[in-house]
């Protein structure tokens, strides 16, 4: 059997090497380069791979496909593949033929990282044999050759599910469904709505389903159709007789006839948000067995997570916060609600089709400045010019954080949480966050 993988980055490598310690007959294919790192991991392991190019002869005499998910269903060797019906799976598919371990599966468009270390963490802590996975981390794959865990928390993006076939979760978290990515999906929403709901697939009665019921796609979808499965809601707004809510600033989980109550305040991580994810993380922690004292401890000794609300420094009593990861308005929207101070907020970058309105409200209660941060603000000007008091043009992240700086005063947070993808002026998200710190350290050592 021939097992052809597309794209060699972490996942790819990962089910190379599974595959190949399965006996199968492997190759692997990039259209880019490889890193030294993976070519020196497939030479060391007699991984035949070529790079910079796609052999479409050989590829389409596969036996079976393990593609990367970034690779988009448009591009032309995945529509041949398709037509000669040759089976396409993800990693996390095929990586799931391999493990006993109980899975929790954890999706969402915002929200997936930040559950996902939680919920790792707290089983940790508690001492669970667990693994981490998926998004994050070493890949799936690579961990399931030896199969030494009995539990693995994936965080799986929506590209990761839609090549998911039999996969399996025992816990299934789906922590929110807002516009995002639908360059992939049609453009057609419930599309990207279904990918999401696939973490669900194969699940039966007694398998938990935890979900945050106030996403509006997410509810209108469980309305229309019966997921028949042990469903574990989340909601800020209501009692649930079973899953978890926030009343009066305390986070009250009720799982079968066990009540868990934490005050809201003590967590490390902050906002609404984060109180939804906390109580995802708490409800998953409760279905596979946890204490309540384990589950707090975990909780306490969380610490937050780089790049989403990250605490910055502190500059002449302003408080400056690294949101870089907040690439859409769902997010900016949170980041907002978790202040009560006046904001000065960093804003811009490549704009994925925004629609701003959801903001609108936060923005005139909050917001005393914007500062445009991106090669070309204009769409942020034409929507924000007259809504807030002041709004400034820059372009590079220095030139952002010293306006903002200088426009704060001492209790104001200054927010960078663009709602933009960062690739105009930076190599990504991560590099983003760092040059917020870095300016705001050097802004700290001028004084
Ligand atoms: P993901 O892995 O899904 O991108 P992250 O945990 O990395 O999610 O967070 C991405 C951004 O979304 C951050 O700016 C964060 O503050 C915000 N965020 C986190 N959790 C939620 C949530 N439950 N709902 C909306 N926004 C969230």
């Amino acid at each position: 059997m021939k097992i052809v993988i597309l794209g060699g980055g972490e996942s790819g490598v990962g089910a190379a090497l599974l595959a190949k310690s399965k006996g199968y007959d492997v190759f692997l294919s990039d259209k880019s380069s490889l890193s030294e790192k993976y070519k020196e991991i497939l030479e060391k392991n007699g991984i035949p791979y070529e790079e910079g190019q796609h052999n479409e002869e050989f590829i389409l005499d596969a036996d079976e496909i393990i593609k990367s998910p970034g690779i988009p269903d448009k591009v032309e060797l995945i529509k041949k593949l398709k037509s000669l019906r040759k089976p396409i799976i993800s990693e996390i598919e095929f990586a799931s033929r391999y493990t006993k371990a109980k899975i929790i599966a954890i999706t969402g468009s915002n929200g997936k990282t930040t559950t996902t270390l939680l919920t790792y963490h707290i089983l940790k802590s508690a001492g669970y044999n667990v693994g981490l996975a998926g998004n994050v981390g070493d890949s799936f794959a690579k961990q399931v050759i030896e199969d030494t865990f009995d539990y693995f928390v994936l965080e799986l993006s929506s590209f990761q599910l839609d090549n998911c076939y039999d996969f399996k979760a025992d816990v299934a978290i789906l922590l929110n469904i807002t516009p995002d990515h639908l360059d992939r999906y049609d453009y057609n929403f419930q599309n990207y709505v279904n990918s999401k709901f696939r973490i669900v697939q194969n699940m039966s009665a007694n398998d938990k389903f935890i979900y945050f019921q106030e996403s509006e796609a997410l509810a209108k979808e469980l309305s229309e159709k019966v997921y028949s499965l042990k469903h574990l809601p989340v909601s800020i707004q209501h009692e649930v007789a079973q899953g978890a809510f926030v009343q009066n600033g305390i986070l009250e989980a009720r799982y079968e006839n066990q009540v868990f109550q934490i005050a809201v305040d003590v967590l490390p991580i902050k906002g609404t948000h984060n109180s939804i994810n906390a109580s995802c993380a708490i409800l998953a922690s409760k279905s596979v067995g946890l204490s309540d004292t384990q589950i707090t401890e975990g909780l306490l000794s969380f610490q937050s997570v780089e790049h989403r609300l990250e605490p910055a420094g502190v500059v002449d009593g302003v408080s400056f916060v690294n949101d870089s990861k907040a690439t859409n308005v769902d997010s900016v929207f949170y980041a907002l609600g978790s202040f009560n101070e006046p904001i000065v907020l960093i804003m811009g970058g490549v704009d994925k089709g925004n629609d701003y309105s959801q903001i609108d409200e936060l923005v005139a209660n909050k917001v005393k400045a914007l500062v445009c941060m991106g090669t070309d603000n204009h769409k942020l000007y034409d929507y924000f010019g007259k809504k807030v008091p002041l709004i400034f043009d820059t372009k590079s992240m220095a030139e952002a954080v010293k306006t903002a700086a200088n426009l704060a005063v001492e209790g104001d947070v200054v927010l960078l949480s663009p709602a933009c993808a960062s690739f105009d002026l930076f190599k990504n998200y991560e590099d983003r966050g760092r040059q917020f710190k870095q300016a705001v350290q050097e802004l700290s050592q001028l004084k």
